[in-house]
């Protein structure tokens, strides 16, 4: 048999076993046919990597991609640090479906998460949306997720309602929809109006429809800071009561006097695994998380809807109302509660390019307005689309929850120009796992972080033949020089790709080669293959 390609004399990680092998990897048609000894066999393409390691794609299991890669397919800044597949529609975020009355409010609501992004949306069903992102032929895989935010959008605008019977059952029509479509799960994202407005109840009826078809729940919980334990606690009844397995977003105890928590939460995930939940959940390696700088604002002020609260903030009374609640208020993640003007970065502004990289303390002094008057007028005047970056992570948190057998790795990132101040994660995630957890401070094997970012999530999301560098995989593959692996990206220099990531091959076809994008795009959107199973 010829090969189209072999990569010869590699340590191969296979993600599947603790300790790397001696092998050359034999590649044909896109899937890897051979792990072994191939000394006599030929192929259209060789690669020595002797001396380096050959890994599986990474997974990213957490990633905003939707709409930004269809702007900009060639996704270098996941591509080049090894990602092979991203899976979106995370966060209660999908880009679909997008019934027409609904078009606005999705739009406002993707607005948040575009970098400065700005696509057309032409699709109206989930499926349609996947037809777009399959013909702009992506660089990576996509595996997506319905978002529980985007549905109820759909049917409840950005109300604070409990649907009615009516309106649920819409809701789970439109969930199952997607499934049908390929869906891999659902997500939630219980901090963003208007998915924050749903009571349990509701989260249990719309996930049960995904156990019909063996998704998953995947969720921004409830409360990362004062109300970690409870909200972490919620999504796993949720998964309890509806049977389907839980992924937990971005796990961290957010904010100084919250650290530490995240022992009891993984006391929490263990007794919930003892009575056969299935709990994980991914973790991105930095201290500093980002998100929309409009969700400091409490979620009640959303009440009648995205466009509303932009014009009412503009109004000195009701900024007043705003600070006074957000002093008092406890019944919200109150980000503003455990963090200080230091501790907010702006990472993307459109309106005030002076503002990225800069903490609100200084633009608020830069502007000669108070924090609070800093916050509002850059949220009135990007229309709600700021980025920012908090501090409050610590790190011996993050190498608690890294370490356990439940972490897996996602990036929380998505595909974006060279624009703004992003957080590192956008470009370092992965290579960042290597160069600090594995190489520095020894926390995790290398054979361990791969699993992590590969086998591991590929078992999680029910990918079956990708993940791992075995006979029958699909051929996504990274070869790293582990000596040179270095993130580079950081927060004052954030858009620099990693170095050591010496070749990308995604479906068989070489994308990166040794260390240089060739513009091939050989990624494919991923549909779950469902057979209904009926109700649980
Ligand atoms: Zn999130």
């Amino acid at each position: 048999m010829s090969y189209d390609v072999i990569l010869r004399n590699g340590r191969v990680v296979t993600g599947l076993s603790p300790t790397w092998i001696s092998a050359d990897v034999g590649v044909k048609d896109g899937v890897i046919v051979d792990v072994g000894y191939l000394g006599g066999k030929d192929a259209d393409t060789v690669v020595d990597v002797r001396g380096k390691f050959v890994l599986p794609g990474f997974i990213d299991i957490h990633n905003h991609s939707d709409i930004s890669i269809i702007a900009y397919p060639d996704a270098l800044n996941s591509l080049m640090q090894g990602v092979t597949t991203v899976v979106v529609g995370n966060c209660g975020f999908s880009a679909a479906p997008v019934m027409p009355k609904a078009l606005n409010d999705v739009k406002a609501f993707w607005g948040q998460l575009s970098f400065g992004v700005d696509v057309d949306i032409t699709w109206s069903s989930f499926s349609e949306y996947l037809g777009v992102l399959s013909r702009v032929r992506p660089s990576v895989n996509v595996v997506p997720l319905v978002g529980h935010g985007t549905i109820r959008i759909n049917v409840l605008g950005f109300n604070d309602l409990t649907p009615s019977k009516e309106e649920l059952s819409i809701m789970k029509e439109l969930v199952s929809d997607a499934m049908v479509s390929g869906a891999y799960g659902i997500s939630a994202g219980l901090i963003y109006p208007p998915g924050s407005y749903a009571l349990t109840d509701e989260l249990v009826e719309l996930v049960r429809v995904v156990s019909r078809f063996g998704g998953i729940y995947s969720t921004h919980i409830r409360g990362e800071s004062d109300r970690l334990v409870e909200a972490f606690t919620e999504a796993l009844e949720v998964g309890r009561h509806a049977g389907v397995p839980v992924e937990v977003s971005h796990l961290k105890a957010a904010g100084r006097r919250n650290w530490g928590k995240v022992r009891e939460v993984v006391e929490v995930l263990k007794s919930y695994r003892e009575v056969g939940v299935e709990v994980n959940y991914d973790v991105y390696p930095y201290t500093a998380g980002s998100t929309s700088l409009i969700s400091l604002i409490p979620r009640k002020f959303y009440r009648e809807g995205f466009k509303a609260l932009l014009s009412r903030l503009g109004d000195s009374g009701f900024r007043e109302e705003v600070i006074n609640y957000v002093r008092g208020g406890s019944d919200w993640e109150n980000l503003l509660s455990i963090l200080g003007w230091d501790d907010i970065v702006i990472s993307y502004s459109n309106s005030c390019k002076q503002c990225e990289g800069k903490t609100l303390s200084k633009v608020s002094g830069e502007l000669g307005v108070n924090p609070y008057e800093a916050l509002f007028d850059l949220i009135v005047r990007d229309e709600g689309k700021t980025l920012m970056l908090m501090h409050f992570i610590s790190e011996d948190d993050l190498i608690y929850v890294l370490k356990q057998p439940y972490a897996l790795i996602g990036s929380d990132s998505f595909i974006i120009p060279k624009v703004g101040k992003p957080h590192p994660r956008f470009y370092g995630t992965f290579p960042r796992i290597i160069k600090r957890y594995v190489k520095e401070l020894g926390i995790l094997t290398l054979e361990e972080a791969v699993a992590k970012m590969t086998s591991n999530p590929a078992q999680k999301l029910r990918l079956h033949n990708r993940g791992a560098v075995a006979p029958g995989f699909k051929a996504d593959l990274v070869v790293i020089d582990i000596k040179k692996v270095d993130d580079r990206s950081t927060f004052d220099d954030p858009h620099n790709y990693p170095t050591g990531v010496e070749y990308v091959m995604v479906n068989g076809s070489i994308s990166v080669y040794e260390g240089n994008y060739v513009g091939n795009r050989n990624g494919e959107v991923v549909r779950k293959i469902t057979t209904y199973a009926g109700s649980k």
